[in-house]
């Protein structure tokens, strides 16, 4: 085992290897892309055939046999080019963390080989129009179909992401918790339901974002969705559980995305004032503009580094650690990305709104890992009572 906080040779080799090729795309290919509202699917085949998109996954379905700190690298190397892989944090982290922790046999055979070598993509959806942080609110329910013995699912999401381009959505639902005597409690328990993109009853509608990205949020709509029995993922009564085995996955990964994208900020400002002149010397040389990106290069390396800890938690089966170092990184990472991208715009003046310099179109991107998949909010409200102790105020 490496030490998580000094990457190890094999690590180190997969990041230049990953940074080699996403330079070989670059931002000027993911800007094409988006331009053309087509989708990164010649890097995601290519980065699929090196085996880097199921880094993380079992060996035996297909996977590289690693974990969520070599998927966090793959990412974050090549947000670093210029072209992060918003399907990497839903498809292999958290879709396929789920499947392989806690699918049947059948399941992990069914999905994994696919997922792994980039064949088949899975959208994760958790999120709903009248719940939004406060998930123990979610509405979507699953019911036996006393009939087949499958499952009924009816209710809304919302800003799923992929939904179009995956296969299946892994949804997120509850259903009715039944007490020892057999009798139904009223309370609803969560529970994971694949939900294939053609199944009756299962619609979308896009929603229209201000994002430069190629992956399209949407609502959906289950109407009385009707799935077999083994559409369920993992037990009935261990979902919360399960349901976490794949969040600290996506919150990790959110922060590898976060900090992807502030490292190619962060170096396209250097670059510029390293070059621009208006007085004497280059406009990097004036504190103003130096001090700012010195901070913004700290804060990215904090980050950074928590982000290590939480993956490294996280692959040793620390669950409970894992949980809370993976909210503190993606707060960390999302607060360094928000800053940075910002920074980066100012620094190139006017050119920094220029749609040539492509850095103003970031400024919506790296607010969204401000708010997803977990508010900057949300995080310090957990911090303030997990960690801290303090009393809550909801
Ligand atoms: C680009 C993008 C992609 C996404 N992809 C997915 C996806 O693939 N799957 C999915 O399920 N979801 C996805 N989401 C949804 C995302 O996870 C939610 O937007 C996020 O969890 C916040 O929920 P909300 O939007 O309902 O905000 P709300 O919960 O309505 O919050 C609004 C504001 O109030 C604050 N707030 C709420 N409660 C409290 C409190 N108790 N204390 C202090 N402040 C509070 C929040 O921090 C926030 O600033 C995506 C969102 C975006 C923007």
């Amino acid at each position: 085992m490496g030490d998580p906080v000094i990457e190890t040779e094999e690590h180190q080799a997969l990041r230049d290897a990953v940074a080699a090729l996403g330079k070989r795309y670059g931002r000027e290919y993911f800007t094409q892309v988006v331009a053309e509202g087509k989708h990164t699917d010649e890097l995601w085949a290519e980065a699929a055939k090196l085996g880097y998109l199921g880094v993380n996954l079992p060996e035996e379905y297909g996977g590289g046999g690693g974990g969520i700190t070599e998927l966090s690298i793959v990412l974050e190397e090549l947000g670093a080019a210029g072209c992060p892989l918003l399907m990497l944090v839903v498809s292999p982290a958290i879709c396929g963390t789920v499947i392989a922790r806690f699918g049947t046999e059948e399941q992990k055979r069914q999905w994994l080989p696919g997922l792994a070598d980039g064949s088949r993509k899975m959208a994760f959806g958790i999120t709903e129009p009248d719940a939004g942080s406060n998930s123990h609110r979610i509405t979507t329910t699953a019911r036996r179909d006393q009939e087949s013995g499958g499952w009924i699912l009816n209710g809304r999401k919302v800003f799923v992401s992929g939904v179009d381009i995956a296969e299946a959505t892994l949804i997120v639902g509850r259903t009715e918790a039944v007490s020892d005597k057999g009798v139904k409690t009223g309370k609803l328990k969560p529970c994971l339901f694949i939900v294939p993109r053609d199944t009756p009853g299962f619609s979308r509608n896009p929603i229209s974002m201000e994002l430069a990205a190629p992956e399209k949020q949407f609502e959906l709509v289950l109407d009385d969705v009707r799935l077999p029995a083994d559409a369920l993922v993992g037990d009935e009564d261990a979902g919360l559980l399960q349901l976490f085995a794949g969040l600290n996955p996506e919150r990790v990964m959110t922060a590898a995305f976060a900090l992807g994208m502030a490292r190619y900020a962060l170096e396209r400002a250097v670059e510029y004032a390293r070059d621009r002149q208006v007085w004497k010397v280059p406009v990097g040389a004036h504190q103003a503009i130096a001090h700012p990106l010195a901070q913004c290069h700290i804060d990215i390396e904090l980050a950074r580094l928590m982000m290590h800890k939480a993956a490294h938690l996280y692959d040793i089966g620390d669950d409970m650690g894992a949980g809370e170092a993976a909210n503190m990184a993606k707060y960390a990472a999302g607060e360094a990305a928000v800053k940075t991208v910002d920074q980066a715009v100012h620094t190139l003046g006017g050119n920094g709104l220029t749609t040539e310099y492509g850095l103003a179109s970031m400024i919506t991107a790296a607010r969204v890992a401000r708010i997803a998949p977990v508010s900057r909010e949300m995080i310090l409200n957990f911090v303030s009572h997990q960690s801290l102790g303090l009393p809550k105020s909801y």
